[in-house]
């Protein structure tokens, strides 16, 4: 009787500990790119990087862990705080394909740091801090949105296109659709801000939303120069 409570325990012990090791906490991830002539052109501008302007190409805002129903966590864990030494091999790839535009200028191991402390960290069950950078850098690199759209012509000349040929020539370059967020600028227009697609949870490969984040842009888009 004795033996069998306890292998009983040991039974449930080892469950737990499969069920925590595997268990994936978020479902896919969204890898955000941002259009820096929209980020800079709004009422609230932007600062260029302390290593000088970007290219004029989406860069790199976020990859965020999602769940399903279209939730996500946040700041999951605190004692994983961002360590700028554990990406220095990174770091040139970084610069050019994550600047940070906010103001005032910055390297931007601020905007790194807030993006692994509030979405990283909750990806850290497949990716470390710096797999999670890895894998980002790897997605932007397999994915050409400007070649995309150019292709489509559709060019960062302050003409105004519409949302779904914008939509149709990303699904056309890169084989899925992605999610299109706007903003508005400095005389009210609506225009293209940032593209979302979806990864995997294991953050490499490109998958068809399950979810889109919920969002309006007017039915003419503007795309602004760099
Ligand atoms: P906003 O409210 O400006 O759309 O988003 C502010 C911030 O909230 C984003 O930069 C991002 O950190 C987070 N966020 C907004 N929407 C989503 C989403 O659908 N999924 C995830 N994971 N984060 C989001
Ligand atoms: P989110 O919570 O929206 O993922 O992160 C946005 C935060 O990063 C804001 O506090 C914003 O000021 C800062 N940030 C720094 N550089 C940039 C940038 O180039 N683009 C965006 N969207 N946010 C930036």
């Amino acid at each position: 009787m004795k033996s069998n409570s306890s292998s009983l325990i040991k039974l449930f012990i080892l469950q737990w500990l499969a069920v925590v090791c595997v268990a994936q906490n978020f479902d896919f991830f969204y890898f955000v790119q941002q259009w820096p002539g929209s980020y800079c052109d709004t009422k609230q501008s932007c600062c260029y990087p302390t290593t000088g302007k970007p290219a004029a190409d989406f860069s790199i805002h976020g990859l965020w862990p999602n769940y399903k129903d279209g939730s996500y966590p946040s700041n999951c864990d605190p004692d994983s705080p961002f360590d700028q030494s554990k990406i220095s091999d990174l770091s040139s790839s970084m610069r050019r394909n994550w600047p940070s535009l906010a103001c005032p200028s910055s390297n931007g191991f601020t905007f790194w740091g807030h993006e692994w402390d509030k979405h990283g960290t909750c990806s850290e069950s497949v990716l470390d801090q710096h797999d999670y950078f890895a894998s980002a850098l790897g997605l932007k690199t397999q994915l050409n949105l400007l070649q995309a759209l150019k292709t489509a012509g559709i060019q960062p000349n302050g003409q105004f296109y519409s949302l779904n040929s914008i939509k149709g020539a990303i699904k056309a370059g890169t084989g899925y659709t992605p999610y299109i967020e706007c903003n508005v600028d400095v005389s009210g227009n609506s225009q293209l801000y940032q593209i979302y697609m979806c990864v995997d949870n294991s953050g490499t490969n490109l998958i068809e939303c399950p979810v889109f984040p919920r969002g309006r842009c007017g039915s003419s888009i503007e795309f602004p120069s760099f």
